[in-house]
Order: structure tokens, then C-alpha cells, then sequence
């Protein structure tokens, strides 16, 4: 029944805008689908459910009617998304020799390493640098990386709770994701801190999603507990992610010129704390887990492909992404006031509405891609050819992203750009004066050159748009850089650039409805994107990859 419904829709929209092209990017089409996207209907695009399954029906149909090219598996526009409940047994070890003493801590005993710590391998680092709290966060004066280089080094640094003027509850994410800072941006081989506590609560840090630690029981028996969640391959090296206890750092800073007990208390009391290299420490990381896999949950990810017009140049491609997935529906009842197992906040006086429909997060990044997809199919053709990806999942913890750039559809390497649309649809904070605006995030880290098309693209519109890059900032508290979809793309080295209206207060509340999206700045936004893919599409180069970090950031205009 829904899905003949769907197909009226579909052969209506093909005819109010055949041609495609920039054109037929209209506030009209994106809130004709979104209105069906973020319908009750579809429950809320759970991963894992019928509503979720409608949606990616729905994108199909339209992407078959353009004809658009099915680029997921075997010839068709679903590619199947493998989630992993996996189990650990860690033979891990760390071995440190401090100027001629060694000593050798076991996983579990001293030190601990995640659970999904990647592929066996064994290496020494000679180069150990203490970075003090181990943070940059230049609000608050703490610059603990100025002027050093811990590529390649191991990055330790100490106080779980940080200095004071950088509190936990403006920086959570940043106090809790400092070993993933220095090694993913400072470029550490390793990171080691202690534990923090609370440091699971609400992050993602560390992996996909939660461990999946319900088994099913039913005819087969029950399914083991997981130990860790993922869609990545098992196999990759990872930097390892160490949280060690007071012997370890005793021992490591036993020939230090500040031992540990001092630098102990002075973090207990949140008080400024030396920074020094371990002069003599080399330290010796046997990774050796062994995982088995126990629990495999199936999603899908949509793919098409839109050819481009050169000979050559149309086998590397220009990547759109959006998630079609949202948190989904509460299933109890209103309680004493409450609505019970809600997945996200409900909105007071909403209690009655158990539909999460994720109108803006990603609902509007959804129809974005789908007018991008129909405007390219239909319209002219660059140059390269254009990749689509609706990703399944991101609200587990970028499942279908992380898929992808594990096992891309096209070679990774021919993807020259990754352009993420998550959240266009509203004003920030819900404020009139941002009715211009559009947040970028990541443009100028890994390639200026996109970071330029990109401005030269608005700057050519006939109504520019406000690009705010206060998010792109590396100290932002929201760490937005870390949290959407481009975020798997940029870890194989892939510029992107993450667009995005910002939070409200609807944001992952029962209360992210269609009725409060911003139609015509979403066409206007999407426009945007549609620009800028086409100038990268049509460049004989791909965009110089001259990774030089975050520049733009708060106040840049
Ligand atoms: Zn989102």
C-alpha cells in the first residue's frame, strides 16, 4: 500500500521538474519529499526497522525513474551494511625501558586498551613526550602542543579532570577525547592517559555505537555479549589508545625531572603542570588481540552513480553524503508525566508524540542529496563522475560511512572530494539573524584548494550565503568535526567538507518536524553544494591534498 503511494509521488515530481540542472533544485521538490520522509509513517527511519527500509525504497524509486546508475552491490542501488558484535581476548602488552629498567604491563593489569584495539602488530617508539594535560584549548589559555611536534611519538598526559578555566561540562567532549586528539591530529603513534570518569556518557569516541550487549534468545539459544560494535575492517592498524593506572606512570616517570607524585597532586588540584620529554623511556606496544565475532546485524547503505562526460576523468568521482537513518520512536507510554523509552528528549507538552521524524537531522540532508542526484542525472554532466551515498546508521555511530570508506563500491582512491550534508534545514538556536548562514566544517583541513572552490562557488551565487566556520574550529566543544558521516571519509585521507545549519532545540527531540523547516535557504544551501561539486568536478586535478589542519574558525568570514 505505501509503496504505490510512493510511486504517485515519484511520476508526479519527475514531471514539475524535468530538465534538472541547478534549476531544478526547488524548495518545492525537497518539501514535497521531505514531507513524505519525515512522515509518522516512517516511524522515525530507525536503523533496523520498516520505516528506515521505506525510506531507502523511497530514494530508490526516485534514483530509478532519473536513472541514476545503481552502484551498490551486484548491480543494485543497496549496498548491505555488515554490523559486527565482536568479542576480545587481549594477549596486549606494553613493555617500557626507563634508562636501562624494563618492565612489562598486560592488558588488564596497569594498562588497558580499548577492546576493538585493530590489527596484531608489534612496534617501539624512542621518542616519549609528556604534554601536561594534553590539551589545546585556546579559550581557556591552555596550549599544550605549542611550538612541539609528537608526530610519531607517544603523547602521554595526565589530570582526567584538566586545568582550571577548561570545565568538564563546556568541555566534556574535549577532556574525554584527548588521546583521539593526539594521535588523529597531533599525528602520537600512541596516547596514553589515566581513566576518566564518565568518559562513555553520550560519546562516541572509541568506536561504532555501543557494545551490543543484548542477546537475543529464542530457537537457535542465545547470542554471546559483544565486547564492541563494528562495521570497520578488524584488520587495521590502529594507534594504540592506552588508559593506565598509578603503577604504570609511577615506573614511566621514575627518571623524570617532575616524578609522579607531584604531578599527581598538581592535577589533583587542577594546577598548571610541566611539560617535558622522557629522556631515555622507549616503549615497546605488542598489539595481540584475538577477536571472534559473534552477533552480525544487517543495514544498507543507497549508492548511485551519475557518469561523468570525460573519457578520463569519469573514473574518479565527486562523493555527496547524507544519512536517510534517525533514532526512531519511543515504544512505552506516557508515565507519571514521562514518556517511557524515548529515544531522544522529548519537547515538554509533547509527551503524547512518540515519532522521532529527524525532519532536519538528516530528513533534510535525505532530500538535499536526492535533489542533487536528480539535478545531475537529468542535467548537464562535469567532467567526473558523481557518487551518492545515503548512509545507514549514523545515529549508532556512522555505521554506514564507516562501511563504506572500509569497503567502498569505487576505488577509495578515485574519490577526490567527500561533500556531507547533515542537518540545512533550520536557523542555529532557532535565531532570525541566521537565516543566512550555513555552517562549514573540515573545508580547509585537509585541502585549501577545496576550501577555495567552495568560497568561490558562494561568492558567485546570485544571493551568497553566510559561511560561518565557527565549528571548524579545533577547540569547538562540540567537536562537530568528529560526529557525522565526512568524519570516515577524512580518516582515509579524502578532503570534505561537512555542511551543516547547526543544533536548536529540536535537535534529537520528538519536535523535529517538517512544519519548522526552512525551505527555501535548504534549495538555496543545497544549490551551494550543487556548485561546488560541479567546480570540483570539472577540475583537471584533484584538490591538492596539502593537509595543513584547521585555519578557518571562530570570527573567520
Ligand atoms: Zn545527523
Amino acid at each position: 500500500m505505501k509503496r504505490t503511494i510512493v510511486l504517485i509521488f515519484a511520476s508526479v515530481s519527475i514531471l514539475a521538474a524535468a530538465g534538472g540542472g541547478r534549476s531544478s533544485i526547488t524548495p518545492t521538490e525537497l518539501k514535497e519529499w521531505l514531507t513524505y520522509v519525515a512522515s509518522d509513517e516512517l516511524e522515525g527511519r530507525a536503523v533496523y526497522t520498516a520505516g528506515f527500509g521505506l525510506a531507502g525504497a523511497y530514494i530508490e524509486d526516485h534514483l530509478k525513474a532519473w536513472g541514476a546508475k545503481p552502484a551498490g552491490d551486484n548491480g543494485s542501488y543497496l549496498q548491505t551494511v555488515r554490523v559486527l558484535g565482536v568479542r576480545t581476548t587481549s594477549h596486549s602488552t606494553i613493555t617500557v625501558d626507563n634508562n636501562g629498567e624494563t618492565k612489562t604491563f598486560a592488558d588488564g593489569s596497569g594498562i588497558t586498551l580499548p577492546k576493538n584495539m585493530g590489527g596484531k602488530r608489534r612496534f617501539t617508539v624512542d621518542h616519549v613526550d609528556f604534554v601536561g594535560y594534553g590539551l589545546d584549548v585556546p579559550a581557556a589559555n591552555q596550549a599544550d602542543y605549542k611550538g612541539k611536534s609528537v608526530k610519531g611519538d607517544v603523547a602521554v598526559w595526565l589530570g582526567a579532570n584538566g586545568p582550571k578555566g577548561v570545565d568538564a561540562a563546556t568541555y566534556r567532549r574535549v577532556l574525554t577525547g584527548r588521546n583521539r586528539y593526539a594521535t588523529e591530529t597531533q599525528g602520537a603513534a600512541a596516547a596514553i592517559g589515566p581513566a576518566i570518569p564518565n568518559a562513555g556518557r553520550g560519546g562516541r569516541a572509541g568506536g561504532a555505537g555501543a557494545a551490543g550487549g543484548e542477546g537475543q534468545g529464542g530457537r537457535g539459544g542465545q547470542i554471546p555479549a559483544a565486547d564492541f560494535t563494528t562495521v570497520q575492517r578488524l584488520d587495521t592498524p590502529m594507534a594504540p589508545s592506552v588508559t593506565a593506572d598509578d603503577a604504570f606512570f609511577e615506573f614511566l616517570f621514575s627518571h623524570a625531572p617532575t616524578k609522579y607524585d607531584e604531578l599527581k597532586k598538581k592535577a589533583a588540584a587542577q594546577d598548571a603542570l610541566p611539560l617535558f620529554p622522557l629522556q631515555g623511556v622507549t616503549i615497546t606496544f605488542n598489539i595481540d588481540p584475538d577477536y571472534q565475532v559473534v552477533r552480525t546485524q544487517l543495514t544498507q547503505n543507497v549508492v548511485a552513480i551519475v557518469e561523468g562526460s570525460d573519457a578520463r576523468l569519469k573514473s574518479t568521482y565527486v562523493a555527496f553524503g547524507a544519512h536517510y537513518d534517525h533514532v526512531g520512536y519511543a515504544e512505552g507510554e506516557v508515565t507519571d508525566g514521562r514518556l517511557l523509552g524515548a529515544p531522544g528528549r522529548v519537547t515538554a507538552g509533547h509527551e503524547q508524540d512518540r515519532i522521532w521524524n529527524g525532519a532536519d537531522d538528516d530528513g533534510s540532508g535525505t532530500v538535499a542529496l536526492m535533489a542533487l542526484a536528480h539535478a545531475f542525472a537529468e542535467g548537464p554532466r562535469p567532467k567526473r563522475s558523481l557518487l551518492f551515498v545515503w548512509h545507514a546508521g549514523e545515529e549508532r555511530g556512522l555505521l554506514g560511512s564507516r562501511y563504506f570508506a572500509d569497503y567502498p563500491t569505487v576505488p577509495i582512491d578515485a574519490i577526490v572530494t567527500q561533500l556531507n550534508i547533515d542537518m540545512i534545514g533550520r536557523n542555529r538556536d532557532d535565531k532570525p539573524s541566521e537565516a543566512n548562514t550555513v555552517y562549514l566544517v573540515g573545508s580547509d583541513r585537509i585541502s585549501t584548494e577545496l576550501h577555495d572552490i567552495n568560497r568561490a562557488a558562494n561568492a558567485a551565487m546570485p544571493k551568497p550565503l553566510t559561511l560561518d566556520y565557527e565549528f571548524n574550529d579545533p577547540t569547538d566543544s562540540e567537536s562537530l568535526y568528529t560526529r557525522s558521516d565526512h568524519y570516515s571519509y577524512a580518516a582515509k585521507g579524502i578532503p570534505i567538507i561537512f555542511f551543516t545549519t547547526g543544533l536548536h532545540p529540536d535537535y534529537h527531540a520528538n519536535t523535529d518536524e517538517v512544519s519548522k523547516i526552512e525551505f527555501d535557504k535548504m534549495a538555496r544551501i543545497t544549490q551551494l553544494i550543487y556548485d561546488t561539486g560541479v567546480r570540483v568536478a570539472n577540475l583537471d586535478h584533484p584538490p591538492v591534498r596539502d593537509n595543513l589542519g584547521p585555519r578557518a574558525g571562530k570570527g573567520t568570514k
